[in-house]
């Protein structure tokens, strides 16, 4: 089948395309390369299925393709902040353009949410029929927001136009080809330890997230847009193995062989949810997915890819 990727040349667009072009998929990937790179998709560049267009999907676009994922926007808090119109606007009115698009080519559609749109949520571990604890005109609610409105304009092109489209809500997810300067835990912590840096813990450190590898998140992904009877749906994708910030630090720290010391700073941004853990019990149930990749092993291979990306031996 075709595939267009919108964000492709992200961290975990371009892992989605290498894996559709391995499954015998054509691909075509969008990107404006905002927060994305086209390193990320250097090796997939000369493969005869594969085609790059730089495009902002706020603005239209006529590409045929039977499969549409859409995970363009910016994503990391730094990313968004810097970037608040586009984000905003990459996942309402990008979002519509795709949607519309879909609906015009017969296209099966995903939307790639967040675990965001829980919020700062008062029910934990959170399942996907959780309205969430949103902050609508906080300063995430750029990104928070948006995506809650993706999430309403799919399900109103699957209900009023018969779209077979589905949602997959993305906890923190990990890896090979995340942007070392974008802010997040993992690209943060890692840089930190392997450049003998202080560890930057915000807060207390006691506030908590799970991380899913890529390549785990990757295979939940595929199975949401190629399974039957996913029409509709909305899958949590994430790794259900709750840790403290604080935690992850150490872990960081300590798989990297680090003598950094580990230093507590004020948060980032107001609202960073206190608490998050996905409940995936729906995605084992009906997409038969649960992720695999240990922790340690996964922080291993990424620290790994950190090192040999900032060339520090
Ligand atoms: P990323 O920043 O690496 O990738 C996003 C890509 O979208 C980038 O290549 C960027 O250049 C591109 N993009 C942004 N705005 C665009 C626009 N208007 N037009 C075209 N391209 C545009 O981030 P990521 O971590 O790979 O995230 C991918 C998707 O997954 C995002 O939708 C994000 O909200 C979602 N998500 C990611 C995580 C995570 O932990 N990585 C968690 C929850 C949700
Ligand atoms: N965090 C931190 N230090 C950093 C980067 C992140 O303590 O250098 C914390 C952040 O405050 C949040 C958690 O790690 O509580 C996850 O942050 P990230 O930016 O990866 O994504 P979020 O889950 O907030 O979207």
């Amino acid at each position: 089948m075709k595939a267009l990727v919108t964000g492709g040349a992200g961290f975990i667009g371009s892992h989605l395309c290498a894996a559709l072009l391995r499954e015998g998929h054509s691909v075509v990937c969008v990107d404006n390369l905002i927060t994305g790179n086209k390193g990320n998709v250097a090796s997939l560049i000369d493969h005869p299925g594969f085609e790059f267009i730089l495009h902002d999907v706020t603005q239209p676009l006529d590409v045929s393709a039977d499969l549409i994922f859409h995970l363009a926007s910016p994503a990391s808090p730094p990313g968004y902040l810097l970037y608040p119109d586009k984000t905003a606007l990459a996942n309402s009115l990008g979002t519509y353009l795709l949607l519309d698009l879909a609906k015009r080519h017969g296209a099966k559609f995903l939307l790639a949410s967040t675990s965001e749109a829980y919020g700062d949520p008062l029910e934990h571990p959170q399942r996907e029929d959780y309205w969430g604890n949103v902050n609508p005109i906080g300063i995430r609610s750029c990104y928070d927001e948006s995506k809650r409105f993706g999430e309403a304009l799919t399900m109103v092109y699957v209900r009023q136009h018969d779209l077979d489209a589905r949602i997959i809500r993305i906890f923190n997810t990990y890896g090979p080809h995340s942007d070392p300067d974008d802010g997040r835990l993992v690209p943060n912590f890692v840089t930190q330890a392997l450049k003998g840096e202080p560890l930057t813990v915000y807060g207390s450190g006691q506030q908590t997230r799970s991380l899913c590898y890529v390549s785990d998140l990757v295979e939940g992904i595929l199975r949401a847009m190629l399974f039957d009877g996913t029409k509709g749906d909305v899958f949590n994708l994430g790794m259900p193995d709750e840790r403290t910030v604080l935690e992850f630090a150490q872990m960081i720290k300590s798989l990297a062989g680090s003598s950094s010391p580990i230093v507590f700073t004020p948060y980032l941004s107001e609202d960073d949810p206190n608490r998050r853990c996905p409940n995936i019990d729906k995605a084992k149930d009906k997409l038969r997915w649960t992720p695999n990749v240990k922790l340690e092993d996964g922080l291993t291979a990424t620290i790994e890819w950190f090192r040999t990306k900032l060339s520090i031996s």
